[in-house]
């Protein structure tokens, strides 16, 4: 099928600005503080609303309470449906939209005949500004208004990624991907090349609208040494720059990275040999880690991004959850488009709650701690938590509205209960890209869903 078939963007702004108001009324949800620290964090009200001025949150209470304070405020009655913070994917990769679904693979030969194939594709332009526009499409379509991207190898590729971001109005921290060996040709940059295309997409995006920059080598497989200089020089020269790659994702490319970095303790030295490792780090996977490893990410403050349809996917083993909890690691959520089974961060956080029951220390995920995981554990990943994340006043009024259509599985089972914790559990469980009525970014409309 070659037909293009992404709807229209309309985005616009509809939150009041000045001193006007807007109250939206619904079921409302947020996690204002770390559940796995305080359990009982989560905020749930069936007859809640959010107020929003000047693309901020005013307000976050039981309806009653927020009109009070608002009597002359225009309210929107959005009962029968749920407000959430917006979801916040934290490893998510542009260029491998149309590969999602090719099962049946593990990590180095899907590389190898899946996705590298379609890497290489994004050397085109015009096919780059295409998929971006599916790929934004699909990030706000599910209701993920934050994002970290891998963007492509490509630097007028990573370029059309930011341009349909922020054409979009998303939140997007997004780089080009590094890599000098291992890969297909085509694929690779010198380090020198890679260096000033970097230093140029930093130029022209970082800190723009909605948009940072990441520093991504690909992993440590396809980045040599010289390469892990060139990200460490450009996060010395910019520390407010995100740093992402892969970590300890599959026992083959462990042992690869093993074998190319002999004098490296383990998988984490070779980024730590490069200072690459700190608050600002977010790493994908680390299903097959080690306590030392661990105990280091706590003491780095780096987040783990976590992925478990990809985990599923491909095979790649079951998340040691509580090991990293145990440890202090920062945790989040991520889809790993086209590893991944799909850009949906609720189903994420079902597939979290799924695996973990299953796992070697098992536990049981509450509807708050998945919650939390899919909203503002990506903001902490992403030192974010102070703008979104959660409905806070004063914060931005990044959210989204979930109403299921008549007939879904998901409407029966809220038309059947008020609890709010069964709620928002049938949303976690049943949510989907049809349930999503309306994404806002700072009180605008990115997307809206069925009318
Ligand atoms: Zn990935």
């Amino acid at each position: 099928m070659t037909t293009a078939t992404v709807p229209r963007v309309r985005t616009k702004t509809i939150a009041m600005r000045g001193d006007s108001v807007e109250i939206l009324r619904a079921a409302v949800f947020h996690t204002p503080k770390n559940t796995f620290e305080y359990p009982e964090a989560l905020f749930a009200i069936t007859d809640g609303a959010v107020a929003i001025k000047s693309g901020r949150i005013a307000a976050c209470d039981d309806y009653i309470a927020v009109r009070a304070l608002f009597p002359d405020a225009v309210v929107r009655d959005l009962r029968g449906g749920c407000i959430l913070p917006g979801l916040i994917d934290t490893h998510v990769h542009f260029p491998q939209v149309r590969i999602t679904g090719s099962l049946g693979h593990s990590l180095l030969d899907w590389l190898d005949a899946v996705a590298l194939p379609e890497e290489a594709a994004m050397a085109d332009p015009d096919h780059a500004r295409v998929v971006a526009r599916e790929f934004t499409h699909g990030l706000a379509s599910h209701g993920t208004t934050t994002s970290l991207v891998f963007g492509a190898h490509f630097a007028d590729a990573t370029a059309a990624l930011f341009e349909a971001a922020k054409h979009r109005g998303l939140r997007v921290v997004a780089g080009l991907v590094l890599s000098d060996r291992l890969l297909r040709p085509e694929l690779h940059q010198t380090p020198d090349v890679a260096f000033r295309a970097c230093r140029n997409l930093i130029e022209n995006f970082h800190g723009r609208s909605r948009l940072q920059y990441a520093v991504i080598p690909r992993f440590a497989f396809s980045a040599s040494e010289p390469m892990l200089e060139v990200c460490q020089s450009l996060l010395r020269e910019e520390p407010s720059l995100i740093f992402t790659t892969h970590i300890n994702e599959n026992p083959d490319e462990i042992a690869q990275v093993a074998g190319l970095f002999p004098a490296a303790e383990d998988y984490l030295a070779v980024y730590e040999k490069y200072d690459l490792i700190g608050r600002h780090s977010v790493l994908a996977h680390n299903v097959h880690t080690t306590d030392s490893q661990l105990q280091r990410l706590s003491a780095h403050g780096a987040s783990i991004a976590h992925c478990p349809c990809s985990n599923g996917a491909l095979g790649s083993g079951i998340f040691p959850l509580t090991r990293h909890l145990d440890a202090g690691v920062r945790v989040a959520l991520g889809t790993d488009i086209g590893g991944g089974t799909g850009f949906g961060i609720l189903k994420e956080a079902l597939q979290a709650h799924l695996m973990q029951r299953l796992a070697a220390q098992p536990r049981v995920l509450s509807p708050a701690e998945m919650l939390y995981l899919a909203t503002r554990a990506g903001a902490e990943a992403l030192s974010m938590e102070t703008e979104i994340g959660d409905f806070t006043v004063g914060k931005a009024a990044d959210l989204i509205f979930v109403k299921p259509p008549a007939g879904s599985t998901l409407h029966t089972v809220l038309a059947h209960t008020e609890d709010p914790e069964r709620i928002l559990g049938a949303v976690l469980t049943l949510g989907d890209q049809d349930s999503i009525c309306e994404v806002r970014i700072e009180g605008d409309l990115i997307y809206e869903g069925r009318p």
